[in-house]
């Protein structure tokens, strides 16, 4: 049987691996990750946020895929010796959009939504501070409601994948690919930190932010970089009506989080940088979210936390596909904010090119290499993130 190596156990590479095994290749495959922790991985650092309005078809496609699974989570992940509950709740999405070209992009977007099988309903201003009466929204003039967009717990979604995989055989082994041997185009040793080596017919890529280095072992060098993105949790003083997560066009995006709120700021600088700022809060932040709802000016700051994404510059959505010049070379990443609610519908995919010989469910070719090469950025003026 073909060798499978899947360098990342993330949740890229716990959902590819499950798909492998359920498909019955468990004993195929290894997966490669040097930090069982995860510490600065980015699925346990995400928000969970499955959101299905996305401006790209294929995304809203993957996100019903991922609401499917993580809806009714026991049901599709199996094989776990412990199980784990992602604690799905539906608490809806909210874009908020002004001026004409927004408008125009969110209404095309909720047309090709509504063709999916996504609910979603545009409100005006005036709707909007009737249903949601602690906002302000003076710089709205509409905004897409989708109620069923979901958020879950994305260490316990980790975990789920990667406890049903190894329940159905799948290998994870404590290490690092460090290098590539290649003969005749094609990936042929994977070399690990610990010395040993593995032999690969099929090498998959899913490292996120560190996919790059993996890339550059084959010659591929790809406009994936780290973006950082910070959290910050807090409780208002007053409560208010339930919201959903509600995001603007311009930026600021504010969600239910346990007992209170989180919201988030991208910094648009590329790099590693693990320390929280908490000057963007207190100067940035705050002060726009006072200035959105009267119940955001007396709040309790209770923690915060920074990841990144792995942010594709050319278009921000993922690069799914065989490296051309090497075409036993799997590269999923790029994922740009948004992965968490791909996973599954990624996992799918994955296994249907290694094991079915191309796309089978949800056709991602749209995502492929060749946009990369040929600098075709895909059209996206949807939500980011
Ligand atoms: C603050 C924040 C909020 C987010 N919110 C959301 C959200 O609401 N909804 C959503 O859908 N997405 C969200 N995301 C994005 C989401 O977290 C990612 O897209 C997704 O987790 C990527 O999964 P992954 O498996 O590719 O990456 P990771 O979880 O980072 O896993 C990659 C793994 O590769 C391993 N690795 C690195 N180098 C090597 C190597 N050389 N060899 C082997 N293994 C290696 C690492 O140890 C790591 O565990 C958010 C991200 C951040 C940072």
């Amino acid at each position: 049987m073909e060798r499978i190596v899947i360098a990342g156990g993330g949740i890229m590479g716990s959902c590819i691996a499950y798909h492998l095994a359920l498909a019955g290749a468990a004993s195929a495959v290894t997966v490669l990750e040097p930090d069982p922790t995860y510490e600065f991985a980015a699925t346990p650092r995400a928000v969970g946020g499955i959101r299905l309005q996305h401006a790209v078809r294929e995304n809203v496609e993957m996100s019903l895929y991922g609401d499917q699974v993580y809806s009714a989570f026991a049901e599709h992940v199996r094989g776990g010796k412990v199980e784990f509950d992602p604690q799905f709740r539906r608490r809806g999405y909210l874009y908020q959009v002004r001026g004409a070209a927004g408008i125009a992009a969110l209404e095309a977007n909720v047309r090709m939504q509504r063709e999916l099988g996504v609910e979603v309903h545009i409100l005006d201003a005036a709707e909007l501070r009737r249903r949601y009466p602690s906002f302000r929204f003076t710089d709205v003039d509409c905004a897409a409601l989708s109620p069923a967009d979901g958020q879950v717990d994305p260490y316990a979604a980790l975990m789920g994948f990667r406890k049903a995989a190894e329940g159905l055989g799948i290998t994870y082994l404590k290490d690092r690919l460090v290098g590539l041997e290649l003969s005749g185009g094609l990936v042929r040793q994977a070399r690990l930190a610990s010395g040993s080596s593995l032999p690969v017919d099929t090498l998959v890529n899913v490292a996120n932010c560190w996919a790059p280095e993996i890339c550059a072992m084959v010659g591929m060098s790809v406009p994936i970089e780290p973006v950082r993105r910070q959290q910050f949790y807090f409780l208002a003083q007053q409560e208010i009506e339930p919201i959903p997560a509600m995001r603007h066009m311009d930026g600021l995006a504010v969600r239910i989080h346990q007992d209170g709120y989180i919201v988030g700021a991208t910094n648009p600088q590329g790099g590693f940088n693990w320390e929280l700022e908490h000057e963007v809060f207190e100067s940035t932040l705050w002060p726009q979210l006072a200035e959105q709802s009267a119940a955001f000016e007396a709040i309790k700051l209770k923690s915060g936390w920074g990841g990144h994404y792995d942010m594709n510059r050319l278009d921000g959505n993922p690069i799914i596909d065989r490296f051309d010049k090497v075409p036993n070379f799997i590269l999923a990443a790029g994922f740009s904010g948004h992965g968490l609610m791909h996973g599954p519908a990624v996992g799918r995919a994955v296994k249907e090119m290694i094991l079915d010989g191309g796309f089978r469910t949800i056709d991602l070719s749209r995502l492929g290499w060749r946009r990369v090469v040929e600098n075709q950025p895909l059209a996206d003026d949807g939500p980011t993130a």
